[in-house]
């Protein structure tokens, strides 16, 4: 029990969410860096240098150098054992990271210094919101020109609703950075070149009040410094660790993750502030992670990641207990027991095949094409279920059917396979059957995707045809006689695998006039 207890309260699990290009990518490597998990930083993800990434599982993602899909990298650092969740930045891969986050206990935050916060920010950190996970703001690229820290802050604040407390606050910036300053312990680590974020810095360490400070950063950085620290600590917010914790208040760190600056500042305040596994709600109530036997729940499912062997790999997120290998656990969903095979967890470089996993840690087991997103496992006698994944709604949405009729039945089996992984929604028309069938997809890039798996892995090849809805609506009351539901012209009736009826839209006015028209009518925009 105190070993459990131990390994439990070391782990810590966490989702970096960022806009394309604000960093995440150099600020994880330089964290494997510092847990020793890699020699030479350069080894994620390869976009311009011959690497591949090790994230990049999927030919398309080679072929395009962007991350399709999520992955999970363990390592230490110091006492700490860290799952960093990687989580696609591409804007059309965002439901993935909508689910990646769900197995996260806290967020990094990555925001480029010169352009604030952007969309992709806003919507990750939506769910952030929705989760009421603490949000750890890293503003990045202090070695480029940025704009400035107070206006920054202000942007957060302001356009996500939550409020910012500056853990150090950066002097200058592009190539005047000088350093950043630490508000409570009062000191200047000054910034010095580094090989390229290659090695860790040597960086010289000051404090505020040391004359030597004028002639390192100049007098005129050192006289505006304190003018901010002035500013800062009359009109800041106060750190406050309960308003951290409800995800209500963002401790922010500047730094340069290319330059290997701030970055392990960052990376020692944030493992201190953030917390380990903590109790999850169930339908039987909270479940502890150390008292309760294993329990998880699957948030992510990947299918063929290793051409070679053509499997499938259901990633979950250990919530209480300890797995251990061949365990026989009991699949709530699938009312069954079961032994999970080949566990394993993903290591930097490679995969490999684990003995023993935490609450706190991800495992991908094999899968053969029984799990569903959110579906629970556990071995209490008390069988319960973690709330499920909410499913995003589709804004894009088109007809497909496959060249070749004689390849019905692959046709059939891998746009099914694809959608239980959660990279598309299916749909049929409302009256007729399997003939037709519509994917919906959250982003674009997933009918690409959709196109090569099912060509690549199932031999089919299909047609497309863009329908033009970028709404989809489920009808929350039962009783709706959908032959005289009263919708506009350019309406479309369809419904799910399970004969839920659904409604798609042209634009939000229809969905309006819709509503209107059929008194008493419960439209939703989330899947059940
Ligand atoms: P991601 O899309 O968020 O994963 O971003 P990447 O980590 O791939 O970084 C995008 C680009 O910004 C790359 O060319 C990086 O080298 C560069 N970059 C990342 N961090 C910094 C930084 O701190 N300073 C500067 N100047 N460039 C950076």
């Amino acid at each position: 029990m105190l070993k459990l207890s131990k390994e439990i309260k070391k782990r810590r699990t966490f989702a970096i969410i960022s806009h394309p290009d604000a960093g995440k990518t150099t600020l994880t490597e330089k964290f494997l860096l510092y847990g020793g998990a890699i020699n030479m930083a350069g080894s994620v993800k390869g976009k311009a240098t011959a690497k591949h990434a090790v994230s990049d599982w999927m030919e398309i993602e080679k072929e395009r150098g962007i991350s399709v899909t999520s992955s999970v990298l363990q390592f230490n650092y110091d006492d700490f054992c860290i799952n960093i969740l990687d989580t696609p930045g591409h804007d059309d891969f965002s439901e993935d990271t909508y689910r990646t986050l769900m197995a996260a206990d806290s967020a990094v935050m990555v925001i480029d210094a010169s352009k604030g916060v952007e969309k992709q920010t806003r919507k990750l950190f939506k769910v952030c919101l929705l989760r009421n996970i603490p949000v750890f703001t890293f503003i990045n690229k202090m070695d480029r020109e940025a704009n400035d820290p107070f206006e920054l802050l202000d942007e957060i604040e302001k356009e996500l609703g939550i409020k910012t407390c500056p853990v150090n606050w950066p002097i200058g910036c592009g190539k005047d950075f000088k350093g950043v300053y630490d508000r409570k312990t009062k000191i200047v680590t000054t910034f010095s070149g580094t090989s390229r974020g290659q090695k860790e810095g040597a960086s010289s360490e000051v404090s505020v009040n040391d004359p030597d400070l004028i002639r390192i950063i100049g007098q005129d950085y050192r006289d505006e410094l304190m003018d901010n620290i002035e500013l800062l600590d009359g009109a800041s917010d106060e750190f406050d660790m309960e308003l951290v914790s409800s995800g209500k208040l963002s401790p922010v760190f500047f730094g340069s993750a290319l330059t290997n600056f701030g970055v392990e500042i960052f990376l020692r305040n944030f493992l201190k502030m953030t917390s380990p596994p903590l109790p999850r709600m169930s339908n039987k109530g909270l479940i502890d992670p150390v008292n309760e036997k294993f329990s998880a729940f699957v948030f992510k499912i990947q299918a063929n990641m290793n051409k070679a062997h053509r499997d499938r790999i259901a990633f979950m997120r250990i919530c209480s207990g300890k797995f251990e290998a061949g365990m026989e656990v009991y699949h709530v969903q699938g009312n069954k027991k079961i032994r999970l095979s080949q566990p394993q967890q993903l290591m930097a470089q490679e995969r490999k095949i684990i003995e023993e996993a935490y609450a706190g840690d991800i495992i991908g087991v094999f899968d053969p094409g029984i799990f569903s997103i959110g579906d629970t496992l556990c071995v209490s006698a008390e069988k319960f279920e973690y709330e499920g994944i909410p499913t995003f709604a589709p804004e894009h949405f088109a007809r497909v059917r496959q060249v070749d009729t004689m390849k019905r039945k692959q046709f059939i089996k891998g746009i099914s396979q694809i959608a239980q992984e959660g990279a598309i929604q299916i749909f049929q028309e409302f009256n007729t059957g399997m003939e037709e069938i519509i994917v919906g997809v959250v982003g674009v890039l997933q009918f690409e995707v959709l196109q090569y798996r099912l060509e690549n892995e199932y031999n089919v090849e299909i047609r497309m045809e863009r329908l033009p809805y970028e709404h989809i609506r489920w009808i929350e009351n039962k009783d709706t006689d959908m032959n005289k539901l009263m919708g506009t012209s350019d309406m479309k009736k369809i419904k799910d695998l399970k004969g839920n009826p659904l409604l798609l839209f042209v634009n939000s006015w229809s969905i309006g006039m819709t509503i209107d028209r059929n008194p008493g009518l419960k439209l939703s925009e989330f899947g059940r």
